[in-house]
């Protein structure tokens, strides 16, 4: 999958200048109704589709195993920092049993790049021998299943559900969390509350690509302390425009990832993606 170098690369589609701030929901207009905020979503759903139509889960993964595993690695790191570290463990522990037999201190200094590597140690090699003795070694593809796992809770659940399985899932993030609150979508902070409120607003064959695109847009213009405001092409639909940087010129400048020519988060993005592969750990 990795693209070879010196390939030219699709440029990403060119963020349109923001036009009106939050015309649909602005301060000191009257209320929203409920209708006219799930018309603005669905209408936010599909400029994000257009904007990044090759939204992707950004962890490297070949099989539901290799995503469970990176998804408890994730914790508290970068998609980045995840990929460049699975590399070599997937080589030393290619499968939950070669996991569940690991000697732990050899497990951690692989994951050591990750951050919390004890802890994770403890999950990875506790879930690889709950997989060998409870489910014969494969990842089970039902949500109450995957939450017995040790260092599994519902959002992981829903990442492996939604990507590995097919089944839809929303995953509430910080940066799904952080967008649909700026969205006003919901005002609920718990991620389970926010799951259920985004639930009733989109069909079901819409949840894990609308969570792909939401983290995408969070990662690249959307940021928690410097949205890009004056880049967004979804700003016109945004209550929350002049949060960030309205000069299109500065706004530009803080646009992450493919939309600001750098390299993505994974090592062996889809075919489809536009921008250039991360570089392994160490390099670039
Ligand atoms: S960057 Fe975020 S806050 Fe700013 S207009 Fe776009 S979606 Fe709204």
């Amino acid at each position: 999958m990795k693209r070879p170098a010196g390939e030219s690369v699709k440029r990403p589609p060119k963020a349109k200048p923001a036009k009106a701030a939050g015309a649909a929901a602005g301060a000191g207009r009257k209320p929203e109704s409920r209708l006219a905020m799930v018309r603005r979503a669905r209408r936010i759903n599909r400029e994000l589709a257009e904007l990044y139509p090759y939204a992707h889960p950004e962890l490297d993964f070949r099989n539901p195993f290799e995503l469970l595993v990176a998804t408890v690695l994730s914790a508290q790191t970068t998609d980045l920092r995840v990929n460049q570290t699975t590399p070599a463990l997937f080589a030393a522990y290619p499968t939950p049993e070669d996991m569940a037999a690991a000697v732990p201190e050899e497990l951690e200094e692989l994951i050591r790049p990750t951050g919390f590597f004890r802890a994770k140690t403890k999950s990875l090699i506790g879930l690889s021998v709950a997989l060998r003795d409870n489910f014969g070694g494969e990842v089970p593809g039902r949500l109450a299943d995957l939450v017995t796992l040790p260092g599994v809770g519902r959002k992981t659940a829903n990442v492996v559900l939604g990507n590995a399985f097919g089944v839809p899932g929303i995953t509430v993030d910080t940066h799904f969390g952080r967008l649909v609150r700026r969205w006003r979508w919901t005002e609920q902070e718990d991620p389970e509350k926010v799951e259920a409120e985004i639930a009733a607003i989109f069909p079901k064959s819409e949840w894990t690509m609308l969570s792909h695109r939401v983290v995408f847009h969070g990662r690249r213009i959307c940021h928690a302390r410097k949205p890009a405001c004056g880049a967004c092409p979804i700003a016109p639909l945004c209550p929350a425009y002049g949060e960030g940087e309205t000069d299109p010129e500065k706004a530009r400048k803080l646009l992450k990832y493919e939309m600001g020519g750098q390299p993505g988060q994974r090592l062996s993005p889809p075919a489809d993606y536009p921008g250039k592969p991360a570089p392994p750990l160490g390099g670039g």
